[in-house]
């Protein structure tokens, strides 16, 4: 009997993304206080021939079944480290939004290297996990740890924090992705169109909001819905003008706060609990504004084997 593994990894909103100026090798530092919310992928490692990626799920058509899958990339590092042929289906179930700011292609990326490690059985440690993980992009080493984290750096180098309580939240997925890159990019050319400059000289350093992490920490909705920010929400809204009106549907539904989610064009809601949460996803899917409502909680755990 082929034995195959899976690992489920959930999507991610940033309750902080503070951005600072442009670095000179192309990258910004971050302030990013990551929460996981229970959107998730999973990701199957079964042996085969040779390297393999299938996806199913509404998105499917939208990921790369070649070596440029983060998935495949990081099943490759993790070969690589321990002199293994990387005879592996990866077979993705995809339901986290693609390009959507929630890390799918992060989440995919911890699920293969979790899955493969306990397919290899290279018991690989925790630390070079983490490593792999930080090569691979600056979302994955959360993604693989999970819960809450404060990212500094470009968003790799973590600091898990405390959450006093679960928090209810509602996503808008929208038609469509949005390219990170560009998304940094636009933020930098309306930094300096506005006569502020883009650069590191020109933009204070980003700094996580005291406000937001006591709010993480004690469990209280109303004080992290007064403290979320998204230097990135004014870009996403210049190239994709039509998500002011999902964040205002999403606050008309009574959300207490409507933020886009990272680089976007998801936008996510806060809401009081979980009847509200019903109540916003309901006014959301009646408004138009989206392809698709989702609810989700978090925290949610990182990375794992399913059953494990
Ligand atoms: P982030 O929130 O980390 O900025 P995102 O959620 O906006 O990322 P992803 O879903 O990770 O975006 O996809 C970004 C791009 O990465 C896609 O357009 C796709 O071409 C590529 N990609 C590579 N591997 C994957 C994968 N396993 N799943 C989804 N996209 C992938």
């Amino acid at each position: 009997m082929t034995r195959s593994v899976t690992a489920r990894v959930p999507a991610k909103v940033n309750v902080q993304l503070a951005v600072g100026g442009l670095r000179p090798d192309g990258f910004h530092d971050l302030a990013n206080v990551f929460l996981a919310v229970g959107l998730y992928d999973e990701v199957t490692a079964t042996p085969a021939d040779e390297l393999r990626i299938t996806v199913s799920g509404a998105d499917a058509h939208a990921v790369p079944l070649d070596r440029t899958n983060l998935a495949a990339r990081a099943a490759l590092a993790l070969a690589a480290r321990h002199g293994i042929e990387p005879r592996v289906q990866l077979h993705i179930a995809k339901d986290i939004p693609v390009a959507g700011g929630m890390a799918g292609g992060s989440a995919d990326a911890a699920g293969a290297l979790v899955a493969c490690d306990a397919l290899w059985g290279t018991a690989a440690p925790r630390t070079e996990l983490l490593e792999i993980c930080a090569e691979l992009g600056s979302d994955v080493p959360f993604s693989l740890v999970g819960g809450a984290a404060l990212g500094r750096g470009r968003g790799e180098l973590l600091t898990p924090l405390q959450t006093g309580s679960t928090f209810h939240w509602v996503f808008a997925v929208a038609e469509g992705g949005l390219s990170t890159p560009d998304v940094y990019r636009e933020c930098d050319r309306l930094r300096a169109a506005d006569g502020q400059g883009a650069t590191v000289a020109d933009v204070p350093d980003p700094e996580p909001s005291p406000a937001l992490l006591e709010a993480l920490r004690t469990g209280d909705a109303r004080a992290l819905a007064a403290a979320v920010t998204n230097d990135l929400q004014p870009a996403a809204l210049s190239l994709r003008p039509a998500l002011a009106a999902t964040l205002s549907a999403g606050t008309s539904a009574g959300a207490l706060a409507a933020l886009v989610s990272g680089s976007g064009p998801t936008c996510a809601f806060l809401a009081e609990d979980a009847e509200a949460a019903a109540s916003v996803a309901k006014g959301l899917a009646a408004s138009g504004t989206c392809r698709a409502v989702r609810v989700a909680t978090g925290p949610a755990p990182g990375a794992a084997v399913v059953g494990a």
